[in-house]
């Protein structure tokens, strides 16, 4: 069952995604070769509580941390721990808060210093494709344009998507209703109405798109050993077309 989102209850989104956004600001800003993904995990569940927030993934089916922090070949649900960050990785990280009862998800994937030419295409890439999303949030577009469009944008890039991890409406919850593959057919699906949230979240692999889960039953990698990066928005559709929650 979807469940939309009154316009009050879409300011109260609005905040926790606001809120969200600064936390990824500041660990943005933190970044840098040297910097362990513990250290970034405890910056970032501090700077999330200092604003009222309280991470969503601590503690989600059993994750012990308050980020994913997923670095070159990882696509998803890395476990932060004391691996340091060096010079020319890619790092992805993704982000979940509540505030007042709301959900708010949103994920980054930063460059640690000077990167490769072929990593920050990957980045630039899933940036637009994740944009092509955004862009279908429209009331009367159909659940399947979205996916279309991100797919597009990657694979005519001659990069591949994942498809084992999918977008999701969010609100109360987490995860809701409904799903939103980074693939898919235009014009097909349920169609898209006033008040819905989704978080819309490419994973873009530079190889293949199959992927291969750690002995530690979370982080996930790409099977072939490729970079991976990721960019997510929690979106919702108004009648003005998509609003952005998570932005500053
Ligand atoms: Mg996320
Ligand atoms: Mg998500």
């Amino acid at each position: 069952m979807i469940v939309k989102k009154t316009p009050e209850q879409l300011e109260m989104m609005a905040r926790a995604g606001k809120v969200l956004a600064e936390v990824i600001k500041e660990m943005g800003e933190a970044i840098r070769p040297g910097v362990s993904l513990k250290e970034l995990d405890e910056m970032a569940e501090r700077s999330m509580r200092l604003r009222g927030g309280v991470p969503s993934f601590l503690g989600y089916n059993g994750f012990p941390a308050s980020i994913c922090a997923s670095p070159n070949d990882m696509v998803v649900h890395g476990i932060p721990d004391g691996r340091e960050l060096k010079e020319g990785d890619i790092f992805s990280a993704d982000f979940g808060l509540i505030l007042d009862g709301w959900h708010a998800d949103s994920a980054h994937t930063f460059a640690v210093g000077e990167i490769s030419a072929e990593a920050r295409k990957l980045m630039d890439v899933t940036e637009s494709a994740l944009a092509a999303g955004i862009a279908c949030c429209r009331p009367g577009n159909r659940l399947g344009d979205i996916g279309h469009a991100v797919q597009e944008v990657i694979e005519s890039a001659g990069m591949s998507v994942v498809r084992e991890f999918v977008g999701h409406g969010i609100g109360r919850s987490l995860h809701e209703d409904p799903q939103v593959p980074n693939y898919g057919k235009a014009g097909r699906g349920p169609v898209l109405e006033e008040g819905w949230v989704m978080a819309i979240e490419p994973m873009v692999n530079i190889g293949g798109w199959q992927t291969r889960l750690l002995d530690d039953q979370w982080g996930v990698v790409t099977a072939d050993g490729s970079l991976s990066a990721h960019f997510e928005h929690t979106v919702a559709v108004t009648a003005d077309g998509p609003r952005i929650l998570t932005a500053l």
